[in-house]
């Protein structure tokens, strides 16, 4: 079909265009048959318009909890563009000043990682990580083959095809497979819906202590690392107990493996604090950053390491181990580091983690008031990472039916804001709702989302 393009089409023509081009993210396009796809136009702060006008509150950082300073920020725009008509890209072996002062600022957030690997997105920084840890075992323990990795089945670290094998999310690997070997399963840590049936404190952590099991039938020399979100994100909101990470660390110390900490979703104030991480007593080997490090102002990544496994890749220039044979075309782009750094400086100097802390405090405060409901069985979350667990009675905590979860992110949306529902089609586990602002809400806008979401839950009673 043929479409004459005008350089401000209308929302009637941007509708047409979207329905006739347009294949999206996990979107079912058979909805638009009969439903009018959504199209966002504008954001400032944390309000959103739509090609027609309407207004939303974004209770979701831009869909996928990215946007932590909020829309419209003109600083990080006109730091790009500086950057852009001075250098706009080179790589490869030779960097430029914007990748050296964001690996430099990293470190002073990070102190105990003191080097910086940049690519483009989540799920390549953590690609890279697997492949840092292989190379990095396979130049100390020649022949040994100490190259599995661990997740945990409530985790997702990426859509390429490893970091979907070392996702625990079944529903998002179905038909995809064969997936690369070495990965494997332990079990998650939440405990309203306890793996072992157990109940915390009198548990013992069963579920940390998994891993020493998992890496025994593995083969304890072929165990290379471990990779978490310190809180899952889009498994259903996850946030481990405080002695979780010192009994997985304690085992990883044990068995020389390597922990990675995927951070993607939890770094840059998220949580409440800048890293998820620094909630729990524990010390990463690796960590991967993503959709707060550029707050999706332009698509950046960083895999950041401790000084240890970079000297590991320190052979002799003959050596095929004296360097990371790995590259990564735009990782590093001059004009994506810039909107990093302005957006950390922005982070930092407005303090968005403590408000994020805040924040999240009032948000669970009131969204706790809804557990008073049958449906609402569970509400969990740390800073602005919330997620509220729906059930059909709260005796037998089975899952609400996913099509009233659509029906209540739909009420929501026509009152004006944006929520999210956890990917469909796991029995279980596909009944929780997300909210994750950006981190510059208020006391206000987070009253629009918890009165909207009350109503929408009333409707369901
Ligand atoms: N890790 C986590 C925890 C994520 O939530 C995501 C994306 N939602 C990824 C990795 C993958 O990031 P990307 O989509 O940028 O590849």
């Amino acid at each position: 079909m043929k479409h004459t393009l005008t350089s401000t089409p209308s929302a009637a023509e941007l509708v047409k265009l979207h329905r006739d081009h347009l294949w999206l993210h996990l979107t079912n396009h058979k909805t638009f048959e009969t439903q009018e796809p959504p199209i966002i136009a504008e954001g400032k702060g944390y309000l959103l318009k739509d090609v027609k006008g309407k207004e939303f509150v974004d209770g979701l950082s831009g869909g996928v909890w990215v946007v932590n300073v909020g829309h419209g920020r003109e600083s990080i725009a006109n730091a790009v563009s500086e950057q852009m008509k001075k250098l706009p890209y080179y790589a490869g072996s030779m960097a430029t000043p914007p990748y050296i002062m964001l690996a430099a600022k990293l470190t002073s957030l990070l102190p105990e990682m003191p080097k910086v690997y940049l690519s483009n997105s989540g799920s390549e920084a953590n690609e890279k990580s697997f492949k840092m840890v292989r190379q990095y075992f396979s130049a100390k323990f020649p022949g040994k083959k100490k190259y599995k990795i661990i997740y945990r089945n409530r985790d997702y670290h990426g859509t390429t095809l490893a970091a979907l094998a070392s996702s625990g999310q079944q529903e998002r690997k179905t038909d995809f497979g064969p997936l690369p070997e070495g990965f494997a399963e332990i079990p998650h840590a939440l405990c309203y819906r306890c793996p072992f049936g157990k109940s915390y404190p009198g548990c013992s952590i069963d579920c940390a202590r998994a891993l020493e099991q998992v890496i025994q039938q593995e083969g304890e020399d072929t165990v290379a690392a471990v990779i978490v979100e310190p809180i899952t994100a889009g498994g259903g909101i996850i946030p481990p107990v405080p002695e979780y990470y010192p009994v997985l660390q304690e085992i990883c110390r044990r068995y020389e493996v390597l922990l990675i900490m995927d951070e993607v979703v939890t770094g840059f104030g998220r949580t409440g604090m800048l890293f998820g991480h620094q909630h729990y007593d524990v010390k990463p080997d690796i960590i991967t950053l993503a959709k707060g490090l550029a707050s999706g102002y332009m698509p950046i990544s960083a895999t950041v390491t401790r000084e240890e496994i970079f000297n590991g890749f320190l052979a002799g220039p003959d050596d095929p181990n004296g360097f990371f044979r790995d590259i990564s075309t735009f990782g590093g782009c001059a004009g994506s580091s810039v909107a990093a750094l302005e957006n950390i400086r922005i982070i930092e100097e407005e303090r968005l983690a403590d408000n994020s802390a805040a924040m999240g405090v009032y948000l669970m405060e009131r969204l706790k008031e809804l557990e008073e409901l049958p449906i609402v069985g569970n509400v969990r979350g740390q800073g602005l990472l919330v997620g509220v667990e729906l059930v059909e009675d709260k005796k037998s905590k089975m899952p609400l039916q996913e099509n009233r979860l659509a029906q209540v992110v739909a009420f929501v949306r026509d009152e004006g804001v944006i929520i999210g529902r956890m990917m469909r089609s796991v029995p279980g586990y596909n009944n929780v709702l997300y909210m994750a602002p950006p981190l510059i809400i208020d006391t206000q806008g987070i009253d629009r989302i918890v009165d909207a979401l009350r109503k929408a839950l009333i409707r369901q009673l």
